[in-house]
């Protein structure tokens, strides 16, 4: 049916239509008194939702963006990193960091793991002329649907003294993540994941360590430059043209988080993660990650023999309207994933999971949809 769709990826995630009607007010001055009110305002409700008392930069860009923003402002040519990586998000970001020419060494994980703190803190054991300037870290692998425990990584890189630069896209506002009490350098985020606004916002904080490491930071930077955003927000404003209507869309979708509660929104999180996962194992389908540490904002599923990602995910749109995800780099085939980030609640966890299973039952596979959806109802309590 036209317009009518069940959009479960990971992002961009669904808009709430308070979100989209609020996208539509029309422009005003950039550099005028209305503006400067709302961008000081997002910039206090930011810095509660990071958890920092530190300044929080919105970017026009994507999340990628927010990463390179992370990379060229604290690195320099050069620099040792040592980028943690349990998945293709993670290899993203060391990819940048080479590209602006910092010596990336990987420390990497099986994909469907969680990166092991033993395993960082014996890396930087060895690294006893303090070499590494930074570790990359992934809060949750969007990839994979895996949550790094950021608060035992951080805890390691900080006895080493390195800096700690977290890409949270996927996982701010779904999962827990306290940057100034677990010592997170950098956080990036973006708008489209549980901050249920369109793609095209990415919002970055700097500790103070961070900041003085940036003085002596020289991989080239202008639209990127953190200084010049944190110089114009003294004044309200942004160095360049913000996207002012994506500002009004973040208003309300914040205005939403802050009505339910924090620490509501991960609960609900947990919630939807914890029916999701019963509800896939007791229809007899195997999860990609089988331990604690599976994402409470996506759910990877292994695909059952014989049948594509593709194949699986165009069945479920065609027949129920339900838009589900496929895997990257090497899970590309081998796995399809829900995401239930932002504006998802219970309801769509039962529909999903449910027309998964009337879908794979129709294409021969021995799935016990009724007991899928009796875990499924057990587990929301
Ligand atoms: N990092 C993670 C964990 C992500 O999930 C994504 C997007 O899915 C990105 C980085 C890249 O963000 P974007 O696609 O907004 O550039």
């Amino acid at each position: 049916m036209q317009d009518k769709q069940l959009l479960l990826i990971p992002g961009p995630t669904p808009v709430p239509p308070s979100v989209l009607r609020a996208c539509a007010k029309p422009m005003v001055n950039h550099r005028g008194p209305e503006y400067m009110a709302m961008q000081r305002q997002l910039e206090r409700d930011l810095a509660e939702i990071f958890q920092t008392k530190n300044y929080v930069a919105i970017l026009t860009a994507s999340g990628t963006g927010g990463l390179e923003a992370a990379i060229v402002n604290f690195l320099s040519p050069g620099d040792k990193v040592l980028s943690v990586s349990i998945g293709s998000f993670g290899d993203r970001f060391a990819t940048i960091a080479k590209a602006f020419g910092a010596n990336v060494e990987k420390l990497e994980f099986e994909w469907g793991q969680p990166a092991d703190p033993a395993l960082l803190a014996a890396r930087l054991a060895e690294d006893r002329s303090k070499e590494i300037k930074a570790v990359l870290l992934t809060h949750n692998e969007t990839s994979t649907g895996v949550t790094n425990d950021v608060k035992a990584l951080a805890a390691v890189v900080r006895e080493h003294g390195a800096l700690v630069m977290v890409d949270s896209v996927s996982g701010l506002v779904a999962l827990d993540l306290q940057t100034d009490n677990w010592g997170l350098d950098v956080v990036v985020a973006a708008s489209q994941k549980a901050f249920m606004t369109p793609p095209g916002l990415s919002f970055i904080s700097a500790s103070e360590r961070a900041w003085a490491a940036m003085a002596n930071a020289t991989m080239p930077r202008v639209y990127w430059s953190l200084e010049r955003a944190k110089e114009f927000s003294e004044k309200g404003q942004t160095p360049w043209t913000p996207a002012v209507t994506l500002m009004y869309g973040l208003e309300v979708g914040i205005a939403m988080i802050k009505q339910e509660g924090l620490q509501n929104v991960f609960a609900r999180h947990r919630r939807l993660g914890t029916m999701a996962r019963a509800a896939i194992k007791a229809m007899g389908l195997t999860l990609l990650a089988e331990h604690a540490q599976a994402s409470n904002a996506v759910t990877a599923i292994r695909c059952p023999e014989g049948l594509t990602s593709k194949q699986i995910r165009a069945k479920v749109q065609e027949k129920y309207g339900v838009v589900l995800a496929g895997g990257q780099g090497k899970l590309t085939d081998s796995i399809f994933r829900i995401g239930h980030l932002g504006f998802v609640d219970e309801t769509d966890i039962l529909t999903a999971v449910n027309c998964i299973g009337l879908t794979l039952e129709s294409m021969g596979v021995p799935v016990d949809v009724a007991a899928g959806m009796e875990a499924a109802r057990k587990a929301q309590g």
